[in-house]
């Protein structure tokens, strides 16, 4: 497995591939999970060339948020990466990988006042800011993404597409821990009564799914959220809501809906998660 750096050096690399080869990418910010893993297993599986990218992404990182704080392991990861037989790891320096200023932005219509969007200002311009860039110099066939990010993934979906981008975006199951809990490189920053109360998230979800029945119209799923708070006095939501899973727009009525899936977002201390499910 070959780890690079540099753009140069990941340029001669890249064109060292055999054109016929398929190629399939997993852009990452390291410290890998089994979540990660499950990524560049599908990617290994599909393609005859994997890349993992490993790059913490300044620019998706509001300015009270957790940039400097993000866990680093390049080793660890490298030594993970290697054993599931991926080829090549892409981890750049940020002053090569945005050199000037920024005159390019993304602006993001319809998919971008609700849920990560409106709750992150600019996060989601940053992540289209830099899988455009790697999308660019990776040129990959194929680019995986979890659906733990579900947004991310539409709205990247929605990118390639609108822009006839020659990658297929393919989204991938959540991975959880045995208890439910959505994996997260974010889950390390809990202590021990912030990671039992970090259940809510996966709680919540699953409870509304198997009750469902009990609605009519999903305003009414609140009274279910306000309930399961009581019992998790460390969580302090920020955004709950159930939208159509294609075009992530609101929905009111639930009879008869079978495209439905809630999300939630939701602080336990200074650590923001998120979850999300389908209701299907
Ligand atoms: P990150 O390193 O957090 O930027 O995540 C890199 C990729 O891994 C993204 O496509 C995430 O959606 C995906 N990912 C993160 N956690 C999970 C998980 N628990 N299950 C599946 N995919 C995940």
């Amino acid at each position: 497995m070959q780890i690079l750096h540099t753009l140069g050096d990941f340029l001669a690399y890249r064109n060292s591939v055999n054109p016929t080869l398929k190629i399939g990418l997993v852009p990452t910010m390291g410290a890998l999970h089994q979540g990660h893993i499950s990524l560049v297993q599908r990617s290994i599986s599909d393609n005859d060339i994997t890349i993992a990218s490993i790059f913490v992404n300044p620019t998706q990182f509001g300015p009270e948020e957790d940039f400097e704080e993000y866990p680093r392991q390049l080793e660890e990861d490298s030594k993970k990466l290697d054993s599931l037989g991926v080829n090549a790891i892409f981890a750049p320096q940020t002053s090569e990988i945005y050199p000037d200023s920024n005159f390019i932005q993304f602006r993001i219509q319809d998919l971008g006042d609700r849920l990560d969007a409106r709750s992150r200002p600019g996060h989601m311009q940053g992540v289209l800011q830099i899988v455009n860039i790697l999308f660019n110099v990776i040129r990959p066939d194929r680019a995986y993404f979890g659906m733990k990010d579900y947004q991310q993934f539409i709205i990247i979906r929605q990118m390639a597409k609108e822009l006839h981008m020659p990658v297929e975006v393919v989204p991938c199951p959540i991975i959880r821990e045995e208890d439910g809990l959505a994996m997260s490189s974010r889950n390390v920053y809990l202590n021990p009564e912030e990671r039992k109360q970090a259940l809510f998230l996966y709680q919540l979800l699953n409870r509304i799914r198997q009750e469902l029945y009990r609605f009519s119209e999903t305003v009414e799923i609140r009274v279910l959220v306000e309930e399961m708070l009581d019992y998790y006095p460390l969580v302090k939501l920020d955004y709950f809501e159930v939208l159509d899973e294609e075009r992530l727009t609101p929905v009111k009525s639930i009879n008869n809906r079978d495209n439905l899936r809630a999300f939630v977002a939701a602080y336990l201390g200074e650590t923001r998660l998120i979850d999300n499910m389908s209701l299907n």
